[in-house]
């Protein structure tokens, strides 16, 4: 079975455009961004959803949202506004089943987001 590419890219086998990367956690800009910073916030640990996470997955949510103000503040953004948003399933716009959370902003941003 072909693995999972934000797999490879926080075990450093596929390029991307770190921007951050601990123990847990690695956050990279997307290659297709939909605003003029657009990180991704990813466990290293393969999950495929939100909702695929358990109860002592829970403290990763923390140190995801840690990472993704740490990133907004160093991309400039985090005064001006952020959107970070994390999809569930095709119906919701997921593409990539490793679980992930855009971390958007340096553009007003729209509500509802279509
Ligand atoms: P989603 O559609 O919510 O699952 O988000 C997946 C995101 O991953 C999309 O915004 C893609 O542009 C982005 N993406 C896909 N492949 C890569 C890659 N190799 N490097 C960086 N971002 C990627």
């Amino acid at each position: 079975m072909e693995e999972c590419i934000f797999c490879k890219i926080t075990k450093g086998e596929m390029d991307a455009e770190v921007v951050y990367s601990d123990d847990r956690v690695v956050a990279f800009r997307d290659i297709n961004p939909q605003a003029p910073v657009h990180v991704l916030v990813v466990p290293r640990k393969h999950v495929r959803s939100v909702f695929d996470l358990s109860p002592e997955d829970y403290d990763l949510l923390g140190r995801i949202f840690q990472v993704a103000k740490r990133v907004s503040e160093e991309e400039g953004i985090a005064g001006s506004g952020v959107r970070i948003l994390t999809n569930v399933e095709r119906g919701a716009g997921q593409s990539v089943f490793h679980l992930h959370f855009h971390v958007m902003g340096g553009r007003q941003m729209h509500w509802p987001p279509g």
